[in-house]
């Protein structure tokens, strides 16, 4: 279930987000057998017309209990449970033998990373002194300047302030890297949270405040001093957060494309030592051009660095680095980190030690174990099969195109050249990572933590003006995900995500092209042509390719999209927000019909087998796809979700789309009426 998509570098906290594993209780760790079609898993009792998504999965939620430890449960937990199973492994292994490999090899780091996080002990020992001298670096901060130096240093080291840089494709010219500067900085996990009005939110800023307030307690502040500097944390997190654009106005590409020159950011922002900044973080040469993502946020930044009080400035870097370390630290920080974020989470526990140290070390260094990880789960038959799947899938994409009434020879042509264009990457890179200049040490695991984010910040800090590294991978190999990449016109499906219940290049035609063909490539295939991506052309500029009409005939009909997944419940009266889940939704949409079209190609090429387990190839196909959507999940999760997730709640990921499709009706012998059969006058005319 690819639950993310690019857009530039803002989310990339998403994918770790929602890595969430499984069923099973977690103490248990013998994960069951997963199937792209299970049958035990259908709900007799509900009809496939009323509700496909209980049909499909109504057996295993009747028997589901989320475990403590987990916000939710399903599909991502059961694929990642069995994935972790096989890191851990390679990880005890690397841990265990670290001081027999050569030092200065990777095996040697990745082993001295794991086994120094895996050290609960002399965590508990150290307490904060891990941080001691970042903490005193910020007390030494007296001027502006100083301030601009500071703030550049923690960025370095992976501390998440005011503003984001980090180069990434240039929008004009997707052949080279540009200077990014994007909003950031907040605490909460939205916007909204600070600007949001009522009961609900005055508590979550409230509890904030008191949670900066405990962290700084822990840290050794007085209570008074702790109280004063919490109050100065929120009111400038809260001026950040009205400076910020929404999560659904950065959704459009345009909005976040903003070519400027140096000089122009001097006059945007004329308060900040820019070239300072600049020299601080890293970079060799001067920046000539950037693009600055949030030009009216940057514009505010300059105003507050110079007329916050330096205190409140100190107050902030103190607690941003606190909360970005917090997880490594003795247990009461550990626990009042992770007590503040259950409200957003709705876990119960926190995750054992072992699980939090695989994911951030797949998460840091993930290509440092992800050649042994794939020789371990992947073979060349599944690659070979996956990638014929894919290949299915973008001819019948291509066959849509052209049978399109709606749209004019022009566009179609574009349309066609970019779809041609579109690369993929399936199961793992060609070139790995060199950690060679990487440096680790036993000791402090914050240390080695701080190296490693150092390590991947000198990596690419020089990039602007260098050409694009089109062979480097944005995700790990074991993780259960998948992305498309406008910028880049490439998707992306890591081993960890080509394997059951996603695909199984065992199981039959009708099973894979629903799972995989449907929920995974045929979804970021169309993510290309969703509502962001169709701003991009075959090479990754920002060009418009469209004829007008053409254009207005596509938002009129995704706004058939937008009005559908308005009228469904996200959680208690909660509405699913249809503008932001747009682009999920269409990709959802465009992925069932064109993995239905691939589906009878590979039909006809492959045979039609009879039914299998009491069903239709086309009966299959549609389990495939909404039992990928197969999940369980707590409302806190889902309350916070429809403020910063993009995809809609996982039941209507199954059902939106179905309702939609003439042949699900047909397969399943819905009628007019039934509430899994839209009126064709609402189902959108798109791809
Ligand atoms: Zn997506």
């Amino acid at each position: 279930m690819p639950r993310r998509i690019v857009v530039q570098p803002l989310l990339a906290a998403l994918a770790v987000l929602l890595l969430t594993p499984i069923n099973a209780p977690a103490q248990s760790a013998v994960p069951i057998p997963l199937k792209v079609v299970d049958i035990r898993w259908i709900d007799t009792t509900t009809s496939a017309c009323t509700d496909f998504f209980q049909y499909a999965n109504g057996a295993w939620l009747a028997r589901d209990t989320i475990p403590a430890d987990y916000s939710s449960s399903g599909v991502a937990r059961d694929m990642s449970d069995i994935n972790e199973l096989v890191v851990r492994s390679l990880l005890d292994d690397a841990a265990a033998r670290r001081n027999s490999f050569p030092v200065g090899s990777t095996e040697r780091k990745l082993g001295t990373f794991y086994g120094s996080c895996m050290d609960s002990t002399a965590a508990e020992t150290a307490g904060i002194a891990p941080l001691k001298g970042w903490l005193a670096g910020i007390d030494s901060v007296k001027t502006r300047a100083g301030l601009i130096r500071r703030i550049a240093t923690l960025q370095k080291d992976g501390v998440d302030l005011i503003f984001d840089y980090s180069p990434a494709v240039d929008p004009h010219d997707s052949d080279h890297y540009i200077a990014w500067l994007s909003q950031g900085g907040l605490g909460l996990p939205a916007r909204d949270y600070y600007t949001d009005i009522g009961a609900e939110a005055d508590s979550t800023r409230q509890a904030y405040v008191e949670h900066i307030s405990r962290m700084f307690t822990l840290a050794g502040a007085s209570r008074a001093a702790a109280d004063r500097d919490a109050g100065l944390v929120m009111v400038l997190e809260t001026e950040l957060a009205y400076a910020s654009m929404t999560q659904l106005e950065e959704r459009d590409p345009a909005a976040t494309d903003h070519p400027t020159s140096m000089e122009e950011l001097r006059t945007l922002a004329p308060q900040v030592p820019w070239p300072l900044y600049f020299r601080t973080a890293g970079l060799t040469a001067p920046v000539s051009r950037l693009n600055v993502a949030a030009p009216a946020f940057v514009h505010r930044v300059g105003e507050l660095l110079e007329t916050l009080p330096l205190n409140q400035w100190r107050a902030y870097l103190r607690y941003h680095l606190l909360t970005r370390y917090a997880g490594w630290l003795s247990s009461p920080i550990v626990d009042e980190d992770f007590r503040f974020n259950t409200r957003f989470t709705g876990a119960k526990l926190l995750l054992p030690r072992w699980k939090r140290c695989l994911r951030t070390t797949d998460y840091t260094m993930g290509e440092a174990l992800g050649e042994t990880y794939v020789a371990r789960t992947f073979p060349p038959e599944a690659r070979d099969r996956a990638r014929s799947v894919i290949r299915d899938i973008r001819a019948a994409f291509g066959e849509r195109i052209r049978h399109l009434a709606w749209m004019s020879d022009s566009t179609k042509a574009h349309a066609l050249t970019k779809l041609n264009a579109m690369s993929e990457k399936i199961g793992y890179p060609d070139k790995w990572r060199d950690y060679s200049r990487l440096q680790s040490s036993e000791g402090p695991f914050i240390r080695n933590l701080a190296r490693v984010r150092r390590f991947e910040w000198e990596r690419v800090v020089n990039r602007p003006g260098q050409p694009v590294d089109k062979t480097e991978w944005d995700i790990t190999m074991p993780t259960v995900n998948a992305y498309y990449d406008p910028s880049k016109n490439e998707m992306v499906f890591p081993a960890g995500a080509l394997v059951p219940q996603t695909f199984d290049p065992k199981a039959d035609d009708g099973g894979n092209y629903g799972a995989l063909g449907g929920s995974w490539a045929g979804h970021e295939l169309t993510h290309g042509f969703d509502d962001q991506g169709r701003h991009y052309d075959e090479a990754g500029n920002l060009r418009d390719w469209w004829v007008p009409a053409d254009s207005v005939h596509f938002t009129e009909q995704a706004e058939l999209i937008v009005r559908q997944f308005n009228e469904y419940i996200q959680v208690d009266t909660i509405h699913v927000n249809g503008e932001l889940t747009l682009g999920e939704n269409l990709a959802d949409f465009g992925g069932v019909l064109t993995a239905y079209d691939a589906l009878q190609r590979a039909l006809e090429r492959n045979g039609r087998p009879g039914l299998i387990e009491g069903f239709t190839p086309e009966q299959r196909y549609f389990l495939g796809y909404a039992q990928t959507w197969r999940t369980n999940i707590r409302d806190e999760r889902l309350r916070s979700l429809v403020k910063l997730d993009p995809h809609a709640p996982d039941r209507w990921r199954a059902n939106g789309p179905l309702a939609n499709t003439p042949a699900f009706a047909a397969a399943f012998g819905c009628k007019p009426g039934d509430p899994m059969v839209r009126p064709p006058e609402l189902i959108p005319q798109i791809w």
